[in-house]
């Protein structure tokens, strides 16, 4: 794989054939063709140039709490920006964060200047670029996109600035996803809220976390999107699935849309199992669940994804 693949240039700081099994919270994955960690945004524009004219595909890891990548891994240029975009500042109740900044930790910064607004984020291990995404969120509504002010993006090789008007926010989804923008960074509205009930407030939902999700064993979080009106953990543990296994990988009993492993596990075993779980549950109940993890590889997706 690597013979046909071009040398970058030296001062683009590429690494070849680096496991993306370091840079995802599964801890699995097989080697990014290239992999950077540009020190500010004109060292990724040059890698982003590099990329295009050479026509390899461009990935931003965020936190990697919601990717699967393969095994084989992905001949692709994939870039951190947690040197380029890892900063935040405060301009009264208004926040502006790069892109890999992580959720928890803006939570917190937040809740010590007595702001709140992101204690519902204090569990999701993502970036604010990987947030943009999805729409990341929890149970009760609370979501990224009721917060966002403005979104700056990197955009047919130039910097722009979206108002949160030109996006749209759903459920797991934004107009974001899929775009070909790539997130740089976001300004959020937050509120005025005494530090001490945001801190209250995020470690009762830290504590229910603990209580009801495998925090101890790698995992993605929830592996597949709620369908209409139901629950995909409800639909998985009335199929019978908790505990299913496929190698090292295996439903959580805890949490039925939870898939852990033991450290040994692989994205095919991983793969495999969500299948299963999907047969299963569309025998179960007629619901065809559908994954909310991304799939990361060359070629055609497993059936999972499909
Ligand atoms: C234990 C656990 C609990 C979780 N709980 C929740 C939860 O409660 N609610 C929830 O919504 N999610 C949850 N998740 C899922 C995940 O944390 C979120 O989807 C998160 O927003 C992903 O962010 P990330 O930075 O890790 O993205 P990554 O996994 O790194 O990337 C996901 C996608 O976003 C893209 N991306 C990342 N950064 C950028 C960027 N700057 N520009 C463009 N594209 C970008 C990537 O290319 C990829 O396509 C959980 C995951 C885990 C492991």
């Amino acid at each position: 794989m690597t013979s046909v693949l071009p040398p970058p240039p030296a001062d683009l700081g590429l690494e070849r054939e680096v496991p993306l099994a370091r840079h995802t919270y599964m801890r699995i994955g097989g080697p990014a063709a290239y992999l950077g960690v540009p020190e500010d945004l004109a060292q990724f524009e040059r890698i982003a140039g590099w990329a295009r004219e050479t026509g390899l595909r461009l990935r931003v890891i965020g936190g990697g709490s919601n990717v699967c990548v393969s095994d084989e891994g992905v001949r692709d240029v994939v870039v951190s920006l947690r040197r380029a975009c890892g900063t935040f500042a405060f301009d009264g109740t208004e926040i502006t964060a790069g892109a890999a900044v992580m959720l928890p930790a803006l939570a917190r910064a937040a809740a010590e200047r007595d702001l709140g607004g992101l204690e519902f984020a204090i569990g999701i291990p993502g970036s604010i670029g990987g947030a943009l995404q999805t729409n990341a969120g929890i149970g009760d509504g609370r979501c990224i996109g009721d917060l966002v002010r403005a979104v700056d993006v990197w955009r047919d090789g130039a910097r722009a600035t979206l108002p949160a008007s030109a996006i749209t926010f759903e459920y797991r989804h934004t107009s974001l996803r899929g775009s070909g923008d790539l997130v740089l960074g976001a300004t959020l509205a937050l509120v005025p809220r005494p530090r001490v009930e945001c801190e209250a407030e995020m470690r009762r939902l830290l504590e229910t976390r603990k209580r009801t999700q495998p925090t101890a064993e790698p995992n993605a979080g929830s592996v597949f999107r709620n369908p209409p009106g139901d629950s995909a953990g409800r639909l998985i543990d009335a199929a019978g699935c908790k505990g299913l296994a496929e190698g090292h990988a295996r439903v959580s009993t805890l949490h039925a849309n939870f898939i852990v492993h033991d450290g040994q596990g692989t994205a095919t075993e991983i793969a495999a199992l969500m299948a299963a779980v999907q047969h299963r549950v569309l025998a179960a109940s007629g619901v065809r669940l559908r994954p909310e993890v991304e799939w990361w590889g060359d070629g055609d997706a497993p059936e999972a994804w499909q």
